[in-house]
């Protein structure tokens, strides 16, 4: 049966269906300068012309320019820097393109240790010419050395390149004064502030290229970033020619929106509109696809909740024909490589019809031949969002790919605006390099590698000098008559830990065994890891015995409590520097510097089985300040007196909040917990009522400035998406939020849409309204 007419029946759940139609393939020949073995490595795949895209930007590359290729995905990217860098080291081979007496070296970064693994395994066909060697934290000592003497390919990531290739580049001279090419593979990971971070590392790894005399050219890819060539000129520093022009021919496919319906007989009024579960509707959704014998893949967020789509599935399927009950099956993290490749091959084979996984399967693993995929839950970006629909199509046949709303307030947007998750240009993915929390342990890092001088500060950015002064204030650096020189003893590239998002990573471990299950950002840890908390871990539920603050470590033992916590906390802010603000009548936004002062008080339990609040529990805790970059909006008292006679003001305020930093993800590349709110109907910085909307991490992350750049569509879209939800008085899908530190009080969702009906009246026009 053809599986969308299977989705059409549930009528109005699906709110809205779209046929992408069929492309054609556009076929072009090998360019001449491309080494022959290199082509008979490509012919041995089958791959005897390109496409379009791929010619384009090998045209680029050979010609030296810096290239970002943005095509989707099995549209053949890596043949676009795999084949100029490999045709680079042939013609080493024969001694023909030496950089002075040094022999030509490719770098290749990934986000992962498994993309890095991936790659390696690609490059298989290539041993006449390439001698490629991953260099990472699991390397032995004589694996190392290795690479560092022989390999011609290095395989590795931003991490390995900050803490270990950079600061001993003396030991790795000839690979990287024979660069030809550095590739930065699935760029679009880099974002936020670990987006800025690697922006810096990869200047530091030119600036090392520049003192052995290597100019490599540098080749990202991605199957999705918005903006390349915007995004790569920033990533790299270096002017960089785009090409998106995706040549590769693929079948047609549907794309249907789903939102649960409401459970009748439940109060609409209180404490909100009671949806069934996005789990739950998933789980009959792949029962109906399973018996249709539609080889079905479900996306689920954790670990829980696929195995619940799976059970549901399971039991259905145990009613209809209990033959079809060993045909579904879960898969998550942590299998072993057999188990995998085992669940793999059912799936190609078609005796497995039905798969329930967490996000674990997207990266390096391989499966192919679905005709569905249902997504539960919009998986944060619509780039995740297509890789996941991308899994489907098998060998030309046409494919579904249904997008399942939680109660949330972006899916419910979203599955009632499809033109903005479907028509919409990707996210923008941001980060700020000259947050000078970042920047400054780059330029000490810089420095122990070679002294800093001031012809190195044009590429570090605009506040480099302010940067070194601040350093060289501290004693960490000391200028000398070759440039300032790092002189401490520690490595400075340890003043950065590039994953992480501010404050030292607080350690979960477990009670019983001492092990160590996971850790959380010191920024986040007081309200989810505070004495009492409960804590859910990949899927699995513990409880929080002792949070101790100083040495960052919570002890958690397993339980299955019937309820949740929710952590309370008073936060100040205060304006230190406005920088930019724009007019709208009696509106005004603002962007600039704000100093958040945040302390968690006391925690709510809330029954898990609907009966609400069970109680609260005091806790002391120290209060945090945070440096950062805020987006904030205010609106004339007149203007508001006007607008909002009978309403709250603080809750409409309130509520606005809440539902602007659950859509800022439209817009940017960004989580709702990397950005935290503060509403107030008079705030003492700006004499009126104010919104504030932060990053949350020291410095900015970029997320408030994108939000600030936007401004008049966000706010649009804020609204509407509060106008579109059914509830009465607000609910998770439209102005409640997660993560309150007010417990979701007050809140006025009608109030909400006129405050930003007032703050829109004199606002820009933009292109979607
Ligand atoms: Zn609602
Ligand atoms: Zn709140």
């Amino acid at each position: 049966m053809d599986p969308a007419d299977l989705v059409l029946r549930y009528g109005e759940r699906v709110t809205h269906v779209e046929r992408v139609p069929a492309r054609e393939a556009v076929v072009e020949p090998w360019p001449e300068w491309v080494d022959p073995a290199v082509r008979e490595m490509y012919a041995a795949d089958g791959i005897s012309t390109l496409w379009g895209h791929q010619a384009e930007a090998l045209h680029h590359v050979h010609a030296g320019r810096h290239t970002v290729i943005s095509t989707g995905t099995a549209s053949g990217k890596s043949l676009v820097f795999q084949a100029p860098a490999l045709t680079g080291l042939a013609a080493g081979r024969t001694g023909s393109s030496l950089r002075g007496n040094r022999m030509p070296t490719v770098l290749y970064l990934a986000p992962t240790k498994a993309l890095a693994a991936d790659q390696l395994r690609r490059l298989a066909g290539a041993a006449a010419f390439a001698r490629p060697a991953t260099v990472d934290g699991d390397n032995s000592r004589e694996e190392r050395a290795w690479a560092r003497d022989h390999a011609n390919y290095l395989l590795t990531n931003p991490d390995t390149l900050h803490h270990s290739i950079l600061p001993g580049h003396a030991r790795w001279t000839r690979a990287l004064g024979g660069l030809t090419h550095v590739v930065v593979d699935e760029c679009h990971h880099y974002r936020g502030v670990f987006g800025a971070h690697v922006a810096h590392v990869l200047r530091r790894l030119r600036r090392i290229c520049a003192h052995y005399g290597a100019d490599p050219t540098f080749v990202l890819s991605s199957a999705t970033v918005a903006d390349p060539e915007v995004f790569a000129s920033r990533l790299t520093g270096l002017d960089v020619v785009p090409v998106t022009d995706d040549a590769s021919p693929h079948a047609a496919r549907t794309i249907a929106l789903w939102e649960p319906p409401i459970i009748p007989g439940v109060d609409p009024t209180n404490p909100g509109v009671v949806r069934r579960s996005a789990t739950t509707e998933a789980g009959e959704l792949l029962t109906d696809l399973v018996i249709g014998k539609v080889r079905t893949l479900a996306f689920v967020r954790s670990r829980r909740g696929a195995e619940a789509v799976a059970a549901t599935a399971q039991r259905r399927l145990g009613e209809v024909d209990p033959e079809l009950v060993r045909r579904v099956a879960t898969y998550r993290g942590g299998y072993l490589p057999e188990e995998r490749r085992e669940l793999e091959q059912r799936l190609r084979s078609g005796d497995l019809l039905g798969l329930a996984s967490t996000n674990a399967l997207e990266l390096g693993i391989d499966i192919a031949g679905l005709d569905a995929v249902i997504t539960v839950g919009f998986p944060g970006t619509r780039a995740a969002l297509q890789q996941q629909f991308g899994r489907a199509g098998r060998s030309g046949r046409d494919s579904i790919g249904i997008l399942v709303a939680r109660d949330d307030p972006l899916d419910t947007f979203l599955v009632h605006h499809p033109e903005a998750l479907l028509g919409a240009p990707v996210e923008a993915s941001v980060f700020d390099p000259d947050n000078p929390y970042v920047l400054g342990p780059h330029l000490a890092a810089a420095a122990q590698e070679i002294p800093l001088t001031e012809d190195d500060f044009a590429m570090f950015g605009p506040r480099t000098a302010e940067g070194v002064a601040a350093l060289e204030a501290a004693g960490w650096l000391r200028k000398r008559q070759a440039g300032w020189f790092w002189t401490k003893r520690e490595r400075a590239s340890d003043l950065a830990d590039i994953r992480s998002s501010g404050g030292s990573p607080v350690q979960i471990v477990d009670a019983g065994t001492g092990r160590l299950i996971g850790t959380v950002d010191g920024g986040s840890a007081d309200s989810t890891v505070h004495e009492g908390a409960v804590y859910v871990h990949q899927g699995d539920v513990h409880l929080v015995d002792e949070y101790d603050v100083e040495h960052g470590v919570a002890i958690v033992h397993r339980a299955d409590p019937d309820y949740s916590t929710m952590a309370k906390s008073v936060t100040e802010i205060a304006v230190i520097d406005t920088e930019r603000t724009e007019q709208w009548g009696d509106a005004a936004m603002s962007f600039g510097s704000v100093e958040v002062v945040n302390q968690v008080v006391s925690y709510l339990k809330r029954s898990t089985s609907g009966g609400g609040v069970l109680g609260e529990e005091l806790l002391e805790l120290p209060a945090r300040t945070l440096q950062t970059k805020a987006v904030w909006w205010t609106l004339a008292p007149d203007a508001v007196s006007a607008a909002m006679e009978h309403d709250d003001v603080p809750g409409s305020a309130h509520a606005a909040e809440h539902a602007a930093i659950g859509l800022l993800p439209l817009l940017a590349t960004c989580d709702r917990w990397d950005i935290g709110g503060v509403s107030t109907a008079l705030h003492p910085d700006t004499g009126t009522m104010t919104v504030f909307v932060y990053d949350g991490y020291p410095g900015g992350a970029g997320f408030a400035e994108r939000g600030y750049e936007m401004a008049a569509r966000w706010l649009r879209v804020t609204r509407d998406a509060i106008m579109a939800c059914e509830c009465h008085d607000g609910c998770p899908s439209c102005v409640q939020s997660p993560k309150c530190g007010n417990g979701n009080e007050p809140l006025d969702k009608a109030g909400a849409v006129r405050l930003l009906d007032a703050l829109l009246v004199d606002a820009p026009v933009t292109g979607d309204h």
